[in-house]
């Protein structure tokens, strides 16, 4: 509410700003509601094997279905929850529903997911709640998924804001053989010389790039780069928001390889039950 004062630091009355801290106090209250209950549902995105066309993991992506106003999209509710906290109960119910969904996949339909993979985003704040690695060893056994089917995936700015303790928790999750990844590799600020010294597994390239790759020379020389710094340090490449067939063939054409692709070309993020059409179907692309 910092915004709300003046330049002399007293506050100005802004019928514009007034509405806006009274959406914010209301979506609070409705996010406190959805927790307890149950307004959350998990969406699933397929991640493909730019290689064989099939798909080798979902990511988890949450939607709020609110009673009034219907679907609300996490970039417009994962902020607030970051602020008031909300996010260490919402991103607890996410990983524990993710990893029961995978576990109950894998008892299933066997033959479609010896491979598969379930990736859940961590926010900066979860990062920095005491007990995490506790609550995650606790759904894993709950679900009885095996760690090396779960991905976490935290961006650059969660681990650089947590310098001190980020490489030790890295170290933790890594020593369960639980599979980190970096999101939207690019945007934050530069921490190329700290990334060999995290047990990072694959670096997810932001879909900003991927979406100039077929238009400018500066996407796909930045995406080249990504993809070759990820292979020299033994990491493997997301490329994330693939849209088209032509960005398709421009991930494939790479010199080096880039594993990986995700976006709306292969799939929007769906629900459970058309997700496991998804994988049961064995489309390739
Ligand atoms: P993200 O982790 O980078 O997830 C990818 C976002 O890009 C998703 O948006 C996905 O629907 C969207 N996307 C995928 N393919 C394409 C494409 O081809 N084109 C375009 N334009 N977009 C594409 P979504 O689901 O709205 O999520 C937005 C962000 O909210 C996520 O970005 C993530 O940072 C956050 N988020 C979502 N679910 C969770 C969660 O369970 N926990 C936490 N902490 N954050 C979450
Ligand atoms: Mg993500
Ligand atoms: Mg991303
Ligand atoms: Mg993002």
């Amino acid at each position: 509410y910092a915004k709300v004062q003046g330049r002399a630091g007293y506050a100005v009355f802004d019928p514009v700003m007034h509405t806006r801290a009274v959406d914010r106090l209301q979506l609070e209250t409705d996010l406190r509601r959805a927790i307890a209950t149950h307004e959350f549902q998990l969406y699933y995105q397929p991640i493909v094997s730019l290689s064989t066309g099939k798909i080798s993991g979902f990511e988890a992506l949450v939607r709020w279905f609110h009673p009034t106003r219907g679907m609300v999209s996490p970039s417009e509710f994962i902020p607030v929850a970051e602020d008031t906290g909300l996010i260490v109960p919402i991103g607890a119910l996410v990983l524990q529903e993710a990893c029961r969904q995978l576990r109950v996949w894998q008892l299933k339909y066997p033959d479609f997911t010896d491979d598969l993979t379930i990736s859940v985003n961590l926010s900066s704040v979860q990062f920095r709640q005491s007990g995490l690695i506790e609550q995650i060893d606790e759904i894993l056994q709950e679900t009885g998924l095996d760690p090396s089917f779960l991905k976490l995936e935290i961006t650059e700015s969660t681990i650089m804001e947590n310098a001190d303790s980020a490489k030790a928790l890295l170290e933790q999750l890594k020593a369960r053989n639980i599979l980190l990844c970096i999101d939207d590799f690019g945007t934050g600020y530069s921490s190329l010389s700290y990334l060999h010294r995290w047990p990072i597994d694959t670096l997810k390239i932001d879909r900003s790039f991927v979406n100039g790759i077929g238009i400018e020379a500066h996407s796909r020389e930045i995406i080249w780069t990504i993809v070759t710094l990820a292979g020299n340090l033994g990491m493997e490449v997301v490329a994330e928001g693939v849209e088209t067939e032509q960005q398709l063939t421009q991930l494939r054409l790479l010199k080096r390889e880039c594993h990986y692709g995700q976006g709306y070309l292969f799939s929007r993020p769906v629900d459970s039950e058309a997700a496991v059409k998804l994988f049961a179907s064995e489309l390739r692309w």
